[in-house]
């Protein structure tokens, strides 16, 4: 992708000042390549240095981590909190605790969450943090220490006004409730909008735990609707087995669609009469245990050990484990399979080779910044609530998470339109949220 000269030069710029960040550098790349036109059109941008401000997280905090394991040994892990961008309203974004977790991960993710917070239309910035602890095979207890210790030292950074994480991979309901007791021990405040994806006994939202991956469903199937289609008899691959992965199941299969394929990073599991949600619920949620146990139990089914999903013929593709997971060559193999639909529940699953092959074969295809922000969303509502020290029913949100899909598939078409690439999602998500971020600086003076 060649990018316009003025944003090339911001872009070299960006790789000279955060050295050896390569997926920040990609995600950077990926929205400077749909400003040209809007550049273009609002000069004022270029001379108030918008986008160079943009790249520009506005603090970035690095800490220790440490803790003791079960056996009593101490253990050190690093501690991230990005917060890139507060123009729409407190910075806002999860928590992610996986190994390869650094800063140009997190960077990339902060970034990323900016425009897709925008794109919500709710009042959040962006932000993002996590740790590189690794919770595979870690006991309750040591998750618990693990939490606190994170939390004592970032409680200092957030507040319902200020900063408000919520989860990612690695972070669920329970990580998230470990860190909401230990803020409120330190600060002796009862402050629920300060972390959302709580259990609903803690003031969390209905609908939150499956808003991401039914957001995304709704998404494709805005997207199905323009090419008079739906998910009526669809056979569908979702990568990845997390809460993402398992709520794309539910309501694809709610949709009439049918999901033949899951996986984890250990291998695939195959079912052509569709995966049982039940079975790996129980699998996922209740046991915590690996995708390869579903095959043992359920006899339909195959488990393909280090097995590529992509390979597996599908009409939509719905990555929802992590960043990368698509190639290029991945992207083409399932183009050549017939699949007519991508919606990514992940940040940035597809390579920017990727991209190019579904952008080039005009499929439908949904960025992760638009397709997978009704997590994001759901937690905006959650603030909502809490503010109004509320809760309301799973029919009422999961209604308002439609809403909001809806509205962003449109904002993006429209955007899409209006700057001359009809049909391309990528160049809409990226200039509406763009759009919104611009304008709320510009008004806020020199920040
Ligand atoms: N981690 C999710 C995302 O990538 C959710 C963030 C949130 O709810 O704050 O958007």
């Amino acid at each position: 992708m060649t990018l316009h000269e003025d944003l090339e030069a911001i872009y070299q710029d960006v790789i000279r000042r955060n050295p050896g960040e390569a997926e920040f550098h990609q995600a950077v790349k990926e929205v400077l390549g749909s400003l040209g036109p809007v550049v273009a059109k609002f000069p004022e941008f270029a001379s108030e240095r918008i986008i160079e401000r943009i790249c520009e997280p506005e603090r970035q905090i690095i800490f220790r981590v440490p803790w003791q394991d079960d056996r009593g040994n101490v253990q050190i892990n690093r501690g991230f909190r990005v917060e890139f961008n507060s123009a729409l309203g407190p910075y806002k974004g999860g928590l992610r605790f996986h190994p390869s977790v650094y800063l140009g991960i997190i960077k990339f993710l902060g970034f990323e969450q900016i425009f897709k917070n925008s794109l919500t239309g709710m009042p959040i910035g962006g932000g993002k943090g996590g740790s590189d602890f690794d919770p595979k095979g870690r006991s309750d207890g040591e998750i618990m220490r693990f939490c606190q210790s994170f939390m004592t030292e970032l409680y200092r950074h957030l507040g319902e006004y200020t900063d408000v994480p919520a989860g990612d991979i690695g972070v669920g309901g329970r990580e998230i409730g470990y860190m909401f007791g230990q803020y409120k021990r330190i600060t002796n405040r009862y402050e629920a909008g300060v972390l959302t994806g709580k259990a609903l006994i803690i003031g969390g939202s209905k609908v939150r735990t499956e808003a991401t991956g039914y957001g995304c469903t709704f998404f494709v199937n805005e997207m199905l609707r323009t090419r008079e289609q739906s998910f009526e008899g669809k056979r569908v691959l979702v990568s990845g087995s997390g809460n993402v992965a398992i709520y794309t199941l539910e309501k694809v299969r709610q949709l009439g669609g049918k999901v033949v394929a899951m996986s984890d990073s250990g291998g695939v599991i195959y079912d052509a009469n569709g995966i049982d949600l039940d079975l790996i619920k129980e699998i996922k949620e209740v046991e915590r245990k690996r995708i390869s146990v579903y095959a043992e139990r359920c006899s339909s089914s195959k488990y393909l050990a280090h097995g590529n999903i992509w390979d597996i013929p599908c009409d939509v593709a719905m990555p929802s484990a992590t960043q990368n997971e698509i190639t290029g060559r991945d992207a083409e193999t399932l183009v050549r399979n017939g699949c007519i639909a991508v919606g990514e529940g992940a940040n940035m699953p597809t390579t920017p080779e990727g991209v190019e092959v579904f952008l080039q074969a005009g499929i439908l295809y949904g960025p992760g910044k638009a397709a997978n922000a009704g997590g994001v969303a759901t937690s905006a509502l959650e603030m909502q609530q809490n503010a109004q020290r509320d809760a309301w029913k799973f029919e009422e949100t999961e209604r308002r998470l439609q809403e909001i899909m809806r509205g962003i598939h449109e904002t993006c078409v429209h955007a899409a339109e209006e700057f001359g690439t009809p049909g391309n999602l990528v160049n809409g998500a990226n200039i509406a949220g763009f759009m919104k971020v611009a304008q709320a600086m510009l008004a806020q003076g020199l920040i």
